[in-house]
């Protein structure tokens, strides 16, 4: 892998297949125009805004077209002990079929070497697989890598199905400044989850519930599981799995509930789903938090195409086959399967360095690559800095500030 560069397809869509894609779009972009992003989506979620708040990096970069590294995600292992139907990652192996382990601690070691003396300031851990069943061949485990994390003095963040919390309570400290716990309550109850212990107070807990198509024919937690498309049917069904995670979450001290669209979902389904996660979030107003925050939030994703691709120098992403990528979604793009794809990587472990050695250019041909891109604010608010300056005129700095 090492000194590797990757191969360069920008073939993965024909002409015809680009313009039904964009048909979708426009659907979804019609809708979009009347959307109105909450505190708490810009608070807890990548909106593209916290970018303003780096204002001595985003002055660097309007100057002279240098980026700075702020937050990494890593993903380090394709390994997960759950199978969920609709994995954003569903497809965690190579071309031919070999999995991705453990990526090995002292890879993970170089990168972020490499990145924090270029300014890098936190870390996601993610998946792919669930972070916390990190193991690599050296037998370096979860452990490890947080303390590896630590050691470099880089804020934390982690998304993660929860089940195994618990085992790592000692290691969880204030340096972890969140932990997003993924429900998936259609296919496993809140039972497997282990959530025990309180988290430190300066680490905000909060959950993931995605809002899919697959529900089951007798409600929430019986009977076969089969696609819908009625959006009534979608929201009586995910009503019933919300009544029972709003008081979870509140008996854990949970922050906020993230209410998110399948997003290998495209055009009017797509609206449907988010349609369902609106509708839930306005009857769910009432159930607030101690200080007086509605729990339910509503991330309005959706798919575009941004004039170029910048987000990856500012928020890598280093997946565990070793390669880093622009960011964690560049699989919703293509209709080929759930896996992440060589074409799209700007450098490898070893080699994230080049990414600070000269003046950005886009990391991908997004109008041929990229018709799916849910990064799509991100990219234009930064193509927007680089062209006319950063935005001075925002007020204090929010939480989580550095997870941009
Ligand atoms: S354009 Fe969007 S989807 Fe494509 S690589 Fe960049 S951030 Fe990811």
């Amino acid at each position: 892998m090492a000194n590797q560069e990757p191969i360069r397809n920008e073939e993965l869509f024909s002409a015809e297949r680009l313009e039904q894609i964009r048909a979708e779009q426009d659907v979804e972009h019609k809708w979009q125009k009347g959307v109105q992003l909450s505190e708490s989506e810009h608070m807890f979620t990548s909106t593209g805004t916290k970018i303003d708040h780096h204002t001595e990096v985003m002055q660097k970069f309007h100057e002279t077209g240098y980026a700075t590294p702020i937050v990494s995600h890593i993903m380090p292992t394709d390994v997960c002990n759950l199978a969920c139907s609709f994995c954003s990652v569903g497809n965690r192996n190579d071309a031919k079929g070999k999995k991705f382990y453990g990526l090995d601690l002292d890879k993970i070691e170089t990168y972020l070497d490499t990145l924090t003396l270029r300014g890098l300031k936190a870390v996601i851990l993610s998946g792919g697989g669930e972070p916390t069943a990190y193991q690599d061949r050296e037998g370096h485990n979860f452990r490890d890598l947080i303390s590896a994390i630590k050691e470099r003095d880089l804020e934390i963040g982690l998304i993660t199905n929860g089940t195994m919390l618990d085992r790592y309570n000692d290691v969880i400290d204030n340096s972890f400044k969140w932990v997003r716990v993924s429900l998936y309550p259609s296919e496993y109850g809140l039972e497997i989850l282990n959530v025990e212990k309180p988290l430190p107070k300066e680490t905000t807990l909060g959950f993931s519930l995605v809002i899919a198509e697959n529900i089951r024919e007798g409600g929430p937690s019986g009977g076969a599981y089969k696609l819908s498309n009625d959006e009534g049917e979608l929201l009586r069904h995910y009503k019933g799995h919300v009544e029972e995670i709003l008081p979870f979450i509140q008996n854990k001290g949970g922050q906020y509930l993230r209410l998110t669209p399948d997003c290998h979902v495209h055009g009017e389904a797509f609206i449907r789903l988010h349609n369902v996660a609106e509708a839930l979030k306005a009857e769910y107003s009432d159930v607030k938090t101690e200080d007086g925050r509605p729990i339910a939030l509503h991330q309005h994703k959706m798919h575009g195409t941004p004039g170029n691709c910048y987000l990856g120098f500012f928020h890598p992403v280093l997946y565990a086959d070793g390669l880093v990528y622009p960011c964690d979604s560049n699989i919703l793009n293509d209709d080929i399967d759930r896996r992440f794809k060589p074409e799209y990587a700007a450098a490898t472990w070893d080699t994230a360095d080049k990414l600070y050695n000269y003046p950005v250019t886009s990391l991908v041909n997004t109008g041929k690559m990229c018709p799916r891109c849910v990064f799509t604010r991100n990219n234009n608010r930064l193509e927007n800095v680089l062209n006319y300056g950063p935005n001075t005129s925002q007020g204090p700095a929010p939480n989580h500030v550095n997870f941009i």
